[in-house]
Protein backbone atom coordinates (compact mmCIF):
# COMPACT_ATOMS: atom_id res chain seq x y z
CA UNK A 1 0.00 0.00 0.00
CA UNK A 2 1.13 3.04 -1.13
CA UNK A 3 1.12 5.94 1.89
CA UNK A 4 0.41 9.22 0.39
CA UNK A 5 1.14 12.80 2.14
CA UNK A 6 -1.51 14.98 1.46
CA UNK A 7 0.26 18.37 -0.09
CA UNK A 8 -0.65 20.11 2.92
CA UNK A 9 -2.86 20.73 6.21
CA UNK A 10 -4.70 24.08 6.87
CA UNK A 11 -4.85 24.60 10.49
CA UNK A 12 -7.29 27.67 11.65
CA UNK A 13 -7.26 29.22 15.03
CA UNK A 14 -10.04 30.78 16.09
CA UNK A 15 -9.85 33.57 18.46
CA UNK A 16 -12.88 35.45 20.24
CA UNK A 17 -13.79 38.56 18.53
CA UNK A 18 -10.63 38.60 16.28
CA UNK A 19 -10.16 36.91 12.84
CA UNK A 20 -8.80 33.36 12.85
CA UNK A 21 -5.21 32.76 12.07
CA UNK A 22 -4.34 30.35 9.55
CA UNK A 23 -1.59 28.22 9.58
CA UNK A 24 -0.82 26.12 5.89
CA UNK A 25 1.62 23.05 7.28
CA UNK A 26 3.79 21.15 4.68
CA UNK A 27 4.32 17.77 6.17
CA UNK A 28 7.57 16.73 4.05
CA UNK A 29 9.85 19.43 5.42
CA UNK A 30 8.67 18.42 8.92
CA UNK A 31 9.12 15.10 8.41
CA UNK A 32 12.72 15.71 6.88
CA UNK A 33 13.72 17.69 9.76
CA UNK A 34 12.50 15.40 12.22
CA UNK A 35 14.91 12.77 10.49
CA UNK A 36 17.80 14.92 10.94
CA UNK A 37 16.89 15.47 14.36
CA UNK A 38 16.93 11.96 15.39
CA UNK A 39 20.10 11.05 12.84
CA UNK A 40 22.39 13.86 14.16
CA UNK A 41 23.64 11.91 17.33
CA UNK A 42 24.35 8.89 15.29
CA UNK A 43 27.00 10.33 13.40
CA UNK A 44 28.25 12.14 16.04
CA UNK A 45 28.52 9.35 18.47
CA UNK A 46 29.81 7.29 14.95
CA UNK A 47 32.63 10.13 14.63
CA UNK A 48 33.13 9.82 18.15
CA UNK A 49 33.74 6.41 18.15
CA UNK A 50 36.17 6.26 15.57
CA UNK A 51 37.84 9.26 16.88
CA UNK A 52 38.27 7.22 19.90
CA UNK A 53 39.57 4.24 18.32
CA UNK A 54 42.37 6.70 16.13
CA UNK A 55 43.25 7.68 19.71
CA UNK A 56 43.99 4.22 21.41
CA UNK A 57 45.95 3.34 18.26
CA UNK A 58 47.99 6.35 18.94
CA UNK A 59 48.66 5.85 22.70
CA UNK A 60 49.65 2.59 22.00
CA UNK A 61 52.35 3.41 19.46
CA UNK A 62 52.86 6.11 22.06
CA UNK A 63 53.75 3.45 25.16
CA UNK A 64 55.50 1.59 22.63
CA UNK A 65 57.86 4.18 22.00
CA UNK A 66 58.23 5.10 25.58
CA UNK A 67 58.74 1.39 26.05
CA UNK A 68 61.69 1.61 24.17
CA UNK A 69 62.96 4.87 25.52
CA UNK A 70 62.87 3.14 28.78
CA UNK A 71 64.78 0.34 27.34
CA UNK A 72 67.44 1.99 25.83
CA UNK A 73 68.09 4.07 28.54
CA UNK A 74 68.72 1.00 30.84
CA UNK A 75 71.21 -0.45 28.22
CA UNK A 76 72.61 3.29 28.93
CA UNK A 77 72.52 2.80 32.26
CA UNK A 78 74.60 -0.52 32.04
CA UNK A 79 76.87 0.81 29.97
CA UNK A 80 77.75 3.52 32.46
CA UNK A 81 78.29 0.74 34.54
CA UNK A 82 81.02 -0.89 32.50
CA UNK A 83 82.68 2.47 31.65
CA UNK A 84 82.45 3.07 35.38
CA UNK A 85 84.49 -0.49 35.98
CA UNK A 86 87.13 -0.05 33.35
CA UNK A 87 87.71 3.99 35.06
CA UNK A 88 88.39 1.79 38.62
CA UNK A 89 85.24 3.41 39.92
CA UNK A 90 83.08 1.61 42.34
CA UNK A 91 79.92 0.32 40.91
CA UNK A 92 77.27 2.00 42.49
CA UNK A 93 74.15 0.35 43.26
CA UNK A 94 71.95 3.04 43.35
CA UNK A 95 72.68 3.64 39.30
CA UNK A 96 71.56 -0.04 38.66
CA UNK A 97 70.08 -0.73 34.94
CA UNK A 98 66.24 -1.32 37.06
CA UNK A 99 66.91 2.02 38.27
CA UNK A 100 64.12 3.59 35.36
CA UNK A 101 62.15 0.67 36.09
CA UNK A 102 61.99 0.82 39.76
CA UNK A 103 60.90 4.85 39.31
CA UNK A 104 57.40 3.33 37.75
CA UNK A 105 54.67 3.04 40.92
CA UNK A 106 53.31 -0.38 40.83
CA UNK A 107 50.16 -1.05 39.50
CA UNK A 108 47.54 -3.48 39.93
CA UNK A 109 47.61 -7.57 38.54
CA UNK A 110 50.40 -8.97 36.64
CA UNK A 111 49.06 -7.96 33.44
CA UNK A 112 48.41 -4.63 33.71
CA UNK A 113 50.59 -1.70 31.72
CA UNK A 114 52.40 1.38 32.35
CA UNK A 115 50.97 4.40 30.11
CA UNK A 116 53.51 6.17 28.10
CA UNK A 117 53.08 9.85 30.15
CA UNK A 118 54.71 7.28 33.44
CA UNK A 119 57.29 6.04 31.79
CA UNK A 120 58.59 9.20 29.65
CA UNK A 121 58.09 10.84 32.60
CA UNK A 122 60.23 8.35 34.65
CA UNK A 123 63.16 9.03 31.53
CA UNK A 124 62.80 12.32 31.94
CA UNK A 125 64.12 12.34 35.27
CA UNK A 126 66.84 9.85 34.77
CA UNK A 127 68.34 11.44 31.87
CA UNK A 128 69.62 14.37 33.38
CA UNK A 129 71.59 12.72 36.02
CA UNK A 130 72.55 9.83 33.91
CA UNK A 131 74.40 12.96 32.01
CA UNK A 132 75.61 14.67 35.00
CA UNK A 133 77.25 10.82 36.14
CA UNK A 134 78.70 10.65 32.94
CA UNK A 135 80.44 13.89 32.63
CA UNK A 136 81.35 14.67 36.37
CA UNK A 137 82.17 11.37 37.56
CA UNK A 138 82.77 8.58 34.67
CA UNK A 139 84.54 10.70 32.42
CA UNK A 140 87.49 12.39 34.19
CA UNK A 141 88.26 8.81 35.58
CA UNK A 142 87.85 7.25 31.89
CA UNK A 143 90.62 9.82 31.08
CA UNK A 144 92.66 9.18 33.88
CA UNK A 145 92.75 5.71 33.78
CA UNK A 146 93.22 5.71 29.75
CA UNK A 147 96.19 8.05 30.50
CA UNK A 148 97.73 5.52 32.87
CA UNK A 149 97.66 3.13 30.49
CA UNK A 150 99.20 5.16 27.37
CA UNK A 151 101.75 6.16 29.78
CA UNK A 152 102.67 2.30 30.51
CA UNK A 153 102.39 1.84 26.99
CA UNK A 154 104.96 4.65 26.26
CA UNK A 155 107.23 3.11 28.40
CA UNK A 156 107.17 -0.75 27.45
CA UNK A 157 110.15 -1.56 25.32
CA UNK A 158 107.97 -2.82 22.10
CA UNK A 159 110.03 -0.43 19.50
CA UNK A 160 113.14 -1.27 17.57
CA UNK A 161 116.30 -0.64 18.50
CA UNK A 162 117.54 -0.08 14.91
CA UNK A 163 116.04 -0.39 11.40
CA UNK A 164 113.66 -3.15 10.91
CA UNK A 165 116.08 -4.60 7.94
CA UNK A 166 119.07 -4.89 10.52
CA UNK A 167 119.88 -8.61 10.48
CA UNK A 168 120.30 -10.47 14.25
CA UNK A 169 123.62 -11.82 14.02
CA UNK A 170 123.29 -13.20 17.89
CA UNK A 171 120.33 -14.72 19.72
CA UNK A 172 119.73 -14.36 23.59
CA UNK A 173 120.77 -17.72 25.19
CA UNK A 174 123.29 -19.81 25.92
CA UNK A 175 126.21 -19.01 23.17
CA UNK A 176 129.88 -20.43 22.20
CA UNK A 177 132.34 -17.97 23.27
CA UNK A 178 132.46 -15.61 20.45
CA UNK A 179 136.33 -15.04 21.37
CA UNK A 180 136.91 -18.49 20.80
CA UNK A 181 137.55 -21.43 23.28
CA UNK A 182 135.08 -24.31 24.47
CA UNK A 183 133.36 -22.43 27.23
CA UNK A 184 130.10 -21.45 26.77
CA UNK A 185 128.42 -18.05 27.90
CA UNK A 186 125.01 -16.50 28.83
CA UNK A 187 124.36 -13.96 25.96
CA UNK A 188 121.89 -11.65 27.73
CA UNK A 189 120.40 -9.51 24.47
CA UNK A 190 120.49 -9.82 20.85
CA UNK A 191 123.32 -8.76 18.71
CA UNK A 192 122.30 -6.78 15.47
CA UNK A 193 125.14 -6.45 12.05
CA UNK A 194 125.11 -3.11 10.76
CA UNK A 195 127.76 -0.84 9.57
CA UNK A 196 128.88 1.77 12.04
CA UNK A 197 127.10 4.91 12.28
CA UNK A 198 124.02 3.96 11.54
CA UNK A 199 121.08 4.92 14.02
CA UNK A 200 120.28 3.63 17.15
CA UNK A 201 116.74 4.49 18.67
CA UNK A 202 115.12 4.74 22.03
CA UNK A 203 112.50 1.45 22.06
CA UNK A 204 110.31 3.25 24.98
CA UNK A 205 110.01 6.40 26.88
CA UNK A 206 112.20 6.62 29.86
CA UNK A 207 114.73 8.06 31.54
CA UNK A 208 118.86 7.48 30.90
CA UNK A 209 120.32 6.25 33.97
CA UNK A 210 123.68 5.72 31.85
CA UNK A 211 125.56 6.71 29.21
CA UNK A 212 129.21 6.25 29.67
CA UNK A 213 131.89 4.10 28.18
CA UNK A 214 134.02 1.30 29.85
CA UNK A 215 133.60 -2.47 30.56
CA UNK A 216 132.59 -5.23 28.32
CA UNK A 217 130.02 -3.15 26.59
CA UNK A 218 131.71 -0.30 26.11
CA UNK A 219 130.14 2.67 25.12
CA UNK A 220 126.97 1.87 25.89
CA UNK A 221 123.63 3.35 27.43
CA UNK A 222 120.67 2.45 30.04
CA UNK A 223 117.25 3.52 29.89
CA UNK A 224 114.95 3.56 32.63
CA UNK A 225 111.53 3.09 31.62
CA UNK A 226 109.89 2.51 35.19
CA UNK A 227 107.46 -0.49 36.09
CA UNK A 228 110.50 -2.76 36.35
CA UNK A 229 111.82 -2.37 33.23
CA UNK A 230 115.20 -1.22 31.71
CA UNK A 231 116.82 -1.33 27.92
CA UNK A 232 120.66 -1.70 27.07
CA UNK A 233 122.07 -0.38 24.05
CA UNK A 234 125.80 -1.38 23.66
CA UNK A 235 129.19 -0.93 21.50
CA UNK A 236 128.52 2.19 19.90
CA UNK A 237 130.55 4.29 18.44
CA UNK A 238 129.03 7.66 19.56
CA UNK A 239 126.05 8.16 22.22
CA UNK A 240 123.70 10.99 21.80
CA UNK A 241 121.89 11.31 25.27
CA UNK A 242 123.59 12.21 28.78
CA UNK A 243 122.77 10.90 31.79
CA UNK A 244 119.23 12.59 33.81
CA UNK A 245 118.20 12.72 29.80
CA UNK A 246 114.40 12.36 29.08
CA UNK A 247 113.73 10.40 25.75
CA UNK A 248 110.54 9.11 23.82
CA UNK A 249 110.28 5.97 21.95
CA UNK A 250 112.16 6.45 18.67
CA UNK A 251 114.36 9.34 20.03
CA UNK A 252 118.14 8.59 18.36
CA UNK A 253 120.34 8.05 21.30
CA UNK A 254 123.41 6.85 19.68
CA UNK A 255 125.29 5.20 16.59
CA UNK A 256 126.59 1.56 16.13
CA UNK A 257 129.85 0.89 16.29
CA UNK A 258 132.11 -1.88 18.28
CA UNK A 259 133.81 -0.61 21.47
CA UNK A 260 134.34 -2.71 24.02
CA UNK A 261 134.28 -6.65 24.20
CA UNK A 262 132.55 -6.83 20.46
CA UNK A 263 134.52 -9.21 17.62
CA UNK A 264 132.89 -6.48 15.24
CA UNK A 265 130.70 -3.75 14.48
CA UNK A 266 127.28 -4.57 15.63
CA UNK A 267 124.60 -2.97 18.47
CA UNK A 268 124.13 -5.33 21.75
CA UNK A 269 120.63 -4.96 22.86
CA UNK A 270 119.29 -5.97 26.25
CA UNK A 271 115.94 -5.89 28.15
CA UNK A 272 115.91 -6.36 31.60
CA UNK A 273 112.76 -6.99 33.63
CA UNK A 274 113.14 -6.61 37.75
CA UNK A 275 116.95 -6.47 36.86
CA UNK A 276 116.60 -10.12 35.21
CA UNK A 277 117.67 -10.47 31.90
CA UNK A 278 114.35 -11.35 29.26
CA UNK A 279 114.57 -12.30 25.76
CA UNK A 280 114.24 -8.98 23.36
CA UNK A 281 112.60 -11.19 21.08
CA UNK A 282 109.40 -11.90 22.80
CA UNK A 283 109.05 -8.11 23.25
CA UNK A 284 110.10 -6.97 19.74
CA UNK A 285 107.74 -9.32 18.03
CA UNK A 286 110.34 -9.70 15.03
CA UNK A 287 109.07 -11.63 12.21
CA UNK A 288 111.80 -15.01 11.32
CA UNK A 289 111.99 -13.11 8.13
CA UNK A 290 113.89 -10.31 10.27
CA UNK A 291 116.86 -12.75 11.06
ZN1 LIG B 1 125.51 -9.11 22.52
Amino acid sequence: MRIRFPKHYTVLIARTGRSPITLSIHPLPIALGLTALVASPVVWIGSLLHNNNQLSERNEELTDTASQVLSELDSLDAEINSLKQRAGMDKDSQDSPTRVQAEIPPRGGPATTVDAETMLGAANRRLPSLEALLKGEVRPALEETLSAEAQREAAFPSGKPIAATASISSEFGLRPNPFGGRRYEMHEGLDFKGPIGQAIYATASGRIEKAQSGNGYGNHVIIDHGYGYETLYAHLSKMHVESGDFVTRGDLIGELGNTGRSSGPHLHYGIYRQGQPVNPRYYLKLEDSER
